[in-house]
């Protein structure tokens, strides 16, 4: 069994970019500019900006944060989302999900300009992304195409499995995958909570990629021996074993799962790792006009 190691590839991926900025700051052009939209004072929301801000300096990248309260008006963001379509200085930016409730969320992503949609949410993006024209694809997909690619595993031909159909995970990843290009060229299908006869279907597949949100779902009956398994999933629950109380799992019994598998995500330290990432790799296109010119 080998890991697919997200820590490392991501790692890889930051020098890869922080050598371009260098090159850029070395020819006195400005540095790409990542912004993000913060609404409200969600937890996961706040640390989640916070890692992107992070991950900015680390590669050399401007980035700035537009924070309100929670009681902002749907008016009120939209226009601040006007305001950094607009703004030259900006390259990309991301509006962080969920917004409260009296904002239609589908509203403020169709207003993003395609251009600067780096979290690849726009249907403009998703609609270029599934005819295979260059498009800002979604930080999760983009990171685990990416983690095929860069473990060298083989995936035309072969049979995959997408536990799960969200518009965030699930459905763009069956569509990368069943797209001409490497990774791709798979014989992709896509399960949901309405699929019949689920283990029949996981355990024919030479590429299982889990994004059901359920702990530990998939178990070792449910995978072929060999198999290729990307766990997408990220749980935390409490433990005793550790200094912080809690430990993280994912989607899949790694323990049962692992000496099955022929390469294997873990949790964490896997998918996760790469999506930050994904939304750097996204900055630099949108800098360099690599997808709209
Ligand atoms: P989601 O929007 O809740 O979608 C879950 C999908 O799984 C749905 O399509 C659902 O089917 C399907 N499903 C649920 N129960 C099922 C069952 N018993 N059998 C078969 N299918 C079932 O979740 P998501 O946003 O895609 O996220 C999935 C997981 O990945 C979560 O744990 C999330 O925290 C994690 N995640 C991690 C990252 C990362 O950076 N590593 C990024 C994003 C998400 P229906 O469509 O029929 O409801």
């Amino acid at each position: 069994m080998n890991i697919i190691d997200g820590k490392k590839i991501a790692s890889e991926i930051k020098q890869e970019i922080a050598q371009q900025v260098k090159v850029m700051l070395d020819k006195e052009e400005r540095p790409p500019h990542l912004a993000a939209l913060l609404v409200g004072n969600d937890p996961a929301s706040e640390t989640y900006v916070n890692s992107k801000g992070k991950a900015c300096k680390e590669v050399g990248f401007d980035s700035s944060t537009y924070k309100f309260e929670s009681d902002i008006s749907e008016e009120e963001l939209l226009e601040t989302v006007q305001f950094l379509n607009n703004d030259p200085d900006i390259d990309g930016f991301i509006v962080q999900l969920p917004l409260p409730e009296h904002i239609d969320e589908q509203k403020v992503i169709l207003s993003v300009s395609p251009r600067k949609d780096v979290d690849g949410f726009h249907p403009e993006n998703v609609g270029r992304m599934s005819v295979g024209l260059p498009a800002y694809i979604s930080a999760t997909p983009n990171g685990i195409m990416e983690l095929l690619k860069r473990s060298g595993i083989e995936t035309a031909g072969k049979s995959c499995v997408v536990l799960g159909r969200s518009n965030i995970v699930g459905r763009p990843i069956s569509i990368l995958m069943s797209q001409t290009t490497n990774p791709g060229n798979a014989t992709v299908t896509v399960c949901h909570s309405k699929t019949a006869n689920l283990k029949q279907i996981t355990s024919q597949a030479d590429i299982l990629i889990v994004a059901i949100g359920k702990p530990e779902f998939v178990t070792a009956d449910m995978v072929k021996e060999g198999a290729v398994v990307v766990d997408v999933g990220i749980h935390r629950v409490e433990t005793d074993q550790t200094k912080s109380g809690f430990r993280l799992i994912g989607d899949v019994k790694y323990d049962e799962v692992a000496p099955k598998a022929s390469w294997i995500t873990p949790v964490p330290g896997g998918v996760g790792p790469m999506t930050i990432v994904s939304l750097l790799m996204n900055t630099l296109k949108a800098r360099n006009n690599e997808i709209y010119s």
